[in-house]
Order: C-alpha cells, then sequence, then structure tokens
C-alpha cells in the first residue's frame, strides 16, 4: 500500500509516518529529512536549498521529485511507502503519478489530516526530535524525558529544534502550504482516493483514524 500524508506543517504526518513505519513495515519517504541530511552533509545539493528552507519557501519541483525518483529507483518497500511531506505542488503530484506507474506501482490513500492554524503555531514553537532517530517530541504533549533518554531508540542523544520552527519561516511554509499544496486536497479529491482525518485529536485517536482510512 502506497499513501500520502498530506497537511500543513506541524499536522503530525512524521509523528503518523514513524508509527506505520514500526506498525506496517512501511517505508516513509520524507522530502524535508532528505533536504535536511543533504545540508548536513553539505553536499552542493543542500548549500542551494539551505537559505529557501530557512526562510520556510519551498525548494524547486525539480529537486525534489529528483529525490523522489532516485529513492524509487532504488529499491523496494514490501510495505509500502509513505510519502510524507511530498508532493507539494501539483507538478510534484503528477510527476510522482507517473514515477509510480513505471514502476507498476498503485496510490492507494492519501490521507488529508486536518488542524487549526493556531494549534499549528503552538504545535510547532514547542517541537524537538531525537538527534538519533528523529522521534518527535512535544514540550506540552509529550516532553524530552528527564533522564534524557529518547523513549523511542534509548540512546541518549542531543533533542533538535529545526531552524524553520519558528512564527517567523511558520507564515511563510503556512503561506506555501495553502497557495500551493492545498490545491493536490481537490485533486486527490477527484481522483477518488482522498481521506480525510482530524489531525488534532490526542495522538491514540488520530492513530486510530488513519487506520481507519487506511483499512
Ligand atoms: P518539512 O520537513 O516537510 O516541513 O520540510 C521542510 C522544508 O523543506 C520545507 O519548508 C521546504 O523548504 C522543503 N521541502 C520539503 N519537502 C518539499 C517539497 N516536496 N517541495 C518543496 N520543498 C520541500
Amino acid at each position: 500500500m502506497n499513501i500520502i500524508l498530506l497537511g500543513p506543517p506541524g499536522a503530525g504526518k512524521g509523528t503518523q509516518a514513524q508509527r506505520l513505519v514500526k506498525q506496517r513495515d512501511m517505508v516513509q519517504l520524507s522530502t524535508g529529512d532528505m533536504l535536511r541530511e543533504a545540508r548536513t552533509s553539505g553536499t552542493e545539493m543542500g548549500k542551494v536549498v539551505a537559505d529557501v528552507m530557512d526562510r520556510g519557501e519551498l525548494v524547486t519541483d525539480e529537486i525534489v521529485i529528483g529525490l523522489i525518483r532516485e529513492k524509487l529507483s532504488s529499491g523496494s518497500a514490501s510495505g509500502g511507502y509513505i510519502f510524507d511531506g511530498f508532493p507539494r505542488t501539483l507538478a510534484q503530484a503528477d510527476a510522482l503519478g507517473a514515477l509510480l506507474e513505471e514502476l507498476g506501482e498503485t496510490l492507494d490513500r492519501v490521507v488529508e489530516m486536518q488542524v487549526d492554524d493556531e494549534a499549528l503555531v503552538a504545535r510547532i514553537t514547542a517541537r524537538s526530535t531525537c538527534g538519533n532517530c528523529g522521534e518527535v517530541y512535544n514540550d506540552n504533549t509529550k516532553p524530552v524525558p528527564a533522564d534524557g533518554a529518547c523513549t523511542s531508540c534509548g540512546q541518549t542523544a542531543e533533542f533538535k529544534r529545526r531552524a524553520d520552527d519558528n512564527e517567523e519561516s511558520l507564515k511563510t511554509r503556512l503561506l506555501a502550504y495553502y497557495k500551493q499544496t492545498s490545491p493536490l486536497i481537490g485533486y486527490y479529491y477527484a481522483k477518488g482516493n482522498l481521506a480525510s482525518i482530524n489531525g488534532l485529536d490526542s495522538m491514540d485517536a488520530v492513530a486510530a483514524s488513519m487506520d481507519e482510512a487506511l483499512g
């Protein structure tokens, strides 16, 4: 089963993707993670995208489609792929459709995670992740353990806050979502594979809605 998690920054796509990886043996393809990795490893592409990402704008379609093409052609996922943060534009959605078709794969479900904008700001400014495994924490609802050991990987790692998780970048990221990404909701509705769930519920309730949407 190949699925897309669609929703604004802070909707909980990454958290749900991590759960699906553990429970359904799926492979998470997060273009945000791939781009952050390219920055950290200092590749040419990483340098090119750094400023764009910090401002909260979208990286070019060409770059992200290239990253996804490379991942899809370099291996297969028996439990299926979770596209997290991709596609973000109509051109990316068309490119993904073409890539999957080339590989004889299908897109089975697009799950839109709905959240209210004010809740996003609160969530994002409280967010941190384990520097070792990427487990997501929240200062209010899921604080970093007092002993500093990650609840997922058990390592005493550094818990990082993202450079673009600040109110200024978030405004640009939200604008990019509404201008460039939200048209995908209508696009996938028309294609017949959209399911919408409430992303504001507790983590367990969101997980239950997700499981129901995936069948
Ligand atoms: P994310 O981790 O999904 O919130 O992505 C972080 C940043 O990476 C975004 O604000 C964009 O600058 C860039 N990015 C990630 N995925 C994409 C994409 N599919 N298209 C364009 N830019 C992206």
